[in-house]
C-alpha cells in the first residue's frame, strides 16, 4: 500500500510499504478516509526528534473499518470511526482511571508511559498517513461516528487530536464561564483551544501569534488577536485585562517557540504566560516539550532543559497542568457537539489533498506559508 514515509530531516515520500495484518484477536484494520498533518508532525519532519527513518507518520486518523479480529465485538466492517491519537489498552491502571494518554501497556518501552501512531518515542505503531492503519484494542480505540460521518469528515477527523487537545488545555487551565483566557499559539491546537474556551463561555479569549492568516481565524470565531510582532504580548494582555492578567493561560506552541525574527527560545511562551496570567491563575500546557532535542539551539535544550522563570511562577502562586491529552476523556462528547451542529472545528482546515500530494503539504505547512493553516489528506473518499 502507499504511505507517507519519513526518510530524514525535511525528506518524506509517498512510498510502497507492507500492508498491515491482523495479528492479535482485538486488532482492526481501518481504511483511512481522512488523516491530518499536525504541528507535532513538523517536529519530526524537521529532524527535531529521534524518529527512525522508514517510519510512517500520521496520528490524526479516521476511516472505515475494513477488517476485524475475532475478539472485536462492538465495531463491524464498514463502520465509520475516529481513532484517538493515543494508543491505549483500556485495561491498565492508568487507562482504568481515564488516563489513556499514559497507558502502561501500549508502549513496549518500560521507561515510557503513553503511546501514539507514527510518533517519535511513543511506541512502534505505524501512522495513518497511509491507505490502511492497524488499530489494536479496536473496541476501545475506535469511536463510532453517526450517519453524518461521511458528510462531516473534516469535522470528525479533528477529534482524533487537535479539538480534544485544545479542550484539554482549557480543562487544565480551569476555564470556567466568564473567565479571561490567554492562548499562546494560533496553530490548529491554539485555535481549537480558543474555540473550546468560547464553547465554555469564557468572557474574553486572547490569542497570541504573528501570522495574519491564523490571527484572522482566531478573530473570526470571536477571540481577540494579539500580534506579538507589534509589541510585547504581555503588555498587550495587561492592557486588555486592566493590568490584572488573564485568569487562565494555555500554551499551544511548544519547545520550538521562536521570536518574530525567527530565533528559537524554548522558554519564551512559558515565561510570557507566567507574566500574562494573574496571581493565583492557572496554566495548561499542551504545546509539545521533549526530553531530548537533537537539533536544539543550545546544550541545555538538547536535554530538554529550559530556563523557566520558576521564581515568578511561584511568587504568583500559579498552578500548571502539562502533557498530552487523554483523547478518550472528551472525544465522544465533542463528536456529539459536531453531530448536533453545535461545533464545527473544520473552520481551521485550509487544504484537502490526496495522499500522493502529502510531501507538498508538508513543505508548505512547515514553511508556514500564508493560508496553509491545516492540511487534511484523503487517501480514500
Ligand atoms: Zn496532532
Ligand atoms: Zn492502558
Amino acid at each position: 500500500m502507499k504511505a507517507l514515509v519519513y526518510n530524514g530531516p525535511r525528506n518524506v515520500s509517498v512510498s510502497d510499504v507492507p500492508e498491515p495484518r491482523i495479528t492479535k484477536p482485538a486488532d482492526a484494520i481501518i481504511q483511512i478516509t481522512r488523516t491530518n498533518i499536525c504541528g507535532a508532525d513538523l517536529h519530526m519532519y524537521e529532524g527535531r526528534t529521534d524518529l527512525e527513518a522508514g517510519r510512517v507518520l500520521g496520528h490524526e486518523n479516521m476511516g472505515r473499518v475494513a477488517e476485524i479480529g475475532p475478539a472485536v465485538e462492538k465495531r463491524k466492517v464498514g463502520d465509520m470511526v475516529c481513532v484517538p491519537f493515543n494508543v491505549a489498552c483500556g485495561h491498565c491502571r492508568n487507562c482504568e482511571r481515564g488516563r489513556t494518554n499514559y497507558c502502561l501497556v501500549a508502549n513496549p518501552d518500560p521507561q515510557v508511559a503513553g503511546s501514539a501512531y507514527g510518533f517519535a518515542d511513543m511506541g512502534p505503531w505505524s501512522g495513518g498517513q497511509a491507505e490502511l492503519l492497524l488499530v489494536p484494542w479496536a473496541d476501545f480505540n475506535c469511536l463510532p461516528l453517526p450517519e453524518d460521518a461521511t458528510e462531516k469528515q473534516n469535522d470528525y477527523v479533528m477529534i482524533a487530536d487537535s479539538f480534544p487537545t485544545g479542550y484539554h488545555a482549557t480543562e487544565m487551565a480551569n476555564v470556567t464561564p466568564g473567565d479571561s483566557v490567554v492562548i499562546y499559539g494560533s496553530g490548529s491546537v491554539g485555535l481549537m483551544t480558543a474555540y473550546s474556551a468560547i464553547l465554555k463561555s469564557a468572557g474574553e479569549v486572547m490569542v497570541v501569534d504573528r501570522h495574519p492568516d491564523r490571527l484572522a481565524l482566531a478573530e473570526k470565531i470571536g477571540a481577540t488577536p494579539i500580534n506579538d510582532s507589534k509589541g510585547s504580548p504581555v503588555d498587550q494582555v495587561m492592557e486588555i485585562t486592566g493590568g490584572r492578567g488573564a485568569d487562565c493561560g494555555c500554551e499551544c506552541v511548544g519547545y520550538q517557540a521562536h521570536d518574530p525574527q525567527g530565533h528559537e527560545h524554548p522558554n519564551a511562551t512559558l515565561n510570557d504566560l507566567v507574566r500574562s496570567v494573574r496571581f493565583n491563575g492557572t496554566i495548561g500546557v499542551v504545546g509539545e516539550f521533549v526530553p531530548f532535542d537533537p537539533g536544539a539551539p543550545d546544550e541545555m535544550a538538547r536535554h530538554g532543559e529550559i530556563a523557566f522563570d520558576f521564581g515568578q511562577f511561584w511568587f504568583r502562586g500559579q498552578a500548571m497542568g502539562t502533557g498530552q491529552c487523554p483523547v478518550k476523556a472528551y472525544n465522544r462528547y465533542l463528536r456529539d457537539l459536531i453531530h448536533r451542529g453545535k461545533a464545527s472545528p473544520s473552520f481551521v482546515v485550509s487544504h484537502q489533498l490526496p495522499l500522493a500530494h502529502a510531501p507538498e503539504g508538508y513543505r508548505h505547512f512547515d514553511a508556514r506559508d500564508s493560508g496553509w493553516t491545516k492540511v487534511i489528506l484523503s487517501p480514500a473518499a
